[in-house]
């Protein structure tokens, strides 16, 4: 089953919204095996609507448009898909006393405006919206559907998860079953990934592989068809056993799951707790680890030590050290994580300094250069990175970095060579 999107409003062609509705319908249809072969934008404009219809309608099989749904003149989707099937309008009851109550329970009179969200065309059934006023609709017609949906994401995602995808999915009598499954990796740019993974052929054995990299890391996807679920779930399975052979140490989870997720499972399990004393990252790894919850079981305590005097006062590094080789350097990272470890008496201190840019690089010491320290009760070390030009992506890469290095080594996962 193939299926062609639609969104339609001026506000996305100039760039106002964001459009968010392709992403979750996309996702949502892959979810199903249906398979999305275009989507496209297309301004409040009858005649450049009623084209993109008639594209989407002899390409695919199911054609879904969001947006233009409302009762306000700009509001065209409704007349476009009444001129396009050569229908009319007609008032549906049920429809009506949604809006009726929506209004009811708002403790606002129904206008005439909203009243005539009860029109829908009369080859369509209605898909009620229980988050807004405007109903979708859905239509068969030549062997294809069309769903139309409003372009509040809200009032879509609930009309897409509890109507659509469980009308398509009965629908879609497709014979192979497909399974997906997400290995996440950092610590490994995408090309060397690739490489080391060898002959991709032999892997996948007519599955799929895909590289989905952020400035975290690199997400591998793989993509599994056969006749049965049990079919899908060994083969994922058994390829997923050939990729941990070749890049397992870099593999941190399965799904989607997030590198402060994983470390705050393993520092739970252990009972472990951990402080962290960060100058470039600003309190981002602190934020990163409190983002998850329960993670007053193993995170202790941060501290924001930007300047030379903080790293002395608080943390105790050494004013000599400090001088001799800097701020940037293995030395102040170590002298960081000890401090942290100290003061705060957790398991584990970890810390980060580094020149995040563009300003701030000397001949020596260039923007990108980051020093992690790592201290526990049975070693003390600093790792040198060498990031890009950007500020932010920077702080992102080493607050991902300084998490992964906590996970090998609560793994006791020893670096290569
Ligand atoms: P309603 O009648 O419920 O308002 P509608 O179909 O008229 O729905 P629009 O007027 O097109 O929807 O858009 C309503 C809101 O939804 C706007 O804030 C718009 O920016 C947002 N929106 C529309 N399309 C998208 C999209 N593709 N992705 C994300 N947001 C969208």
């Amino acid at each position: 089953m193939k299926a062609y999107l639609i969104s339609i409003g001026d506000e996305l062609l100039i760039g106002q919204t964001i459009n968010t509705n392709v992403a979750f319908i996309g996702s949502a249809l892959a979810e199903i095996n249906v398979e999305v072969i275009k989507s496209s934008v297309v301004g409040d404009n009858l005649e450049t609507i009623l084209n993109e219809f008639r594209e989407a309608f002899t390409k695919a099989d199911v054609i879904i448009t969001t947006g233009g749904l409302g009762p306000t003149h700009d509001d065209i989707t409704r007349s476009s898909v009444v001129k396009f099937f050569n229908t009319e309008l007609v008032m549906d009851e049920k429809i009506l006393e949604d809006v009726q109550q929506f209004f009811t329970m708002r403790g606002r009179e129904l206008s005439d405006l909203n009243k005539q969200q009860a029109f829908i065309p009369k080859n369509s059934v209605p898909i009620r919206n229980f988050k807004g006023t405007s109903p979708g609709f859905w239509i068969e017609e030549k062997n294809k559907i069309f769903v139309v949906l409003p372009g509040v994401p809200i009032e879509m995602k609930e009309m897409m998860s509890n109507f659509v995808i469980p009308e398509l999915k009965n629908k879609n009598f497709s014979e192979f079953k497909t399974q997906r499954l997400i290995l996440q990796t950092t610590g490994i740019p995408e090309s060397i990934l690739y490489e080391r993974l060898g002959n991709l052929d032999e892997i996948m054995q007519g599955a799929k592989l895909a590289f989905l990299p952020n400035q975290y890391g690199v997400k591998l996807r793989i993509t599994v068809q056969a006749e049965s679920e049990a079919e899908c779930l060994n083969r994922i399975i058994e390829i997923e056993q050939k990729i941990r052979s070749k890049v397992g140490r870099f593999i941190y989870a399965r799904g989607e799951e997030l590198l402060e997720e994983t470390v705050g499972k393993i520092l739970t399990e252990r009972n472990l707790r951990i402080s962290v004393a960060e100058s470039c990252t600003g309190g981002l790894i602190a934020s990163r680890l409190t983002d998850i919850s329960g993670s007053s079981n193993y995170f202790e305590r941060g501290v924001v030590s930007y300047s030379n005097a903080a790293k002395v006062e608080i943390l105790k590094v050494d004013e000599d050290t400090l001088q001799k080789f800097g701020a940037v350097s293995p030395e102040v990272a170590m002298q960081m994580a000890e401090g942290i470890k100290a003061i705060s008496g957790a398991d584990i201190g970890i810390s980060t300094t580094g020149i995040m840019g563009p300003t701030g690089a000397t001949f020596n010491k260039p923007v990108g250069l980051v020093y992690i320290g790592l201290c526990d009760d049975k070693v003390c070390y600093a790792k040198k990175f060498l990031f890009g030009n950007d500020r932010l992506i920077n702080k992102q890469r080493t607050s991902q970095a300084a998490l992964e290095m906590l996970r090998r080594n609560l793994l006791r996962i020893p670096d290569e060579d």
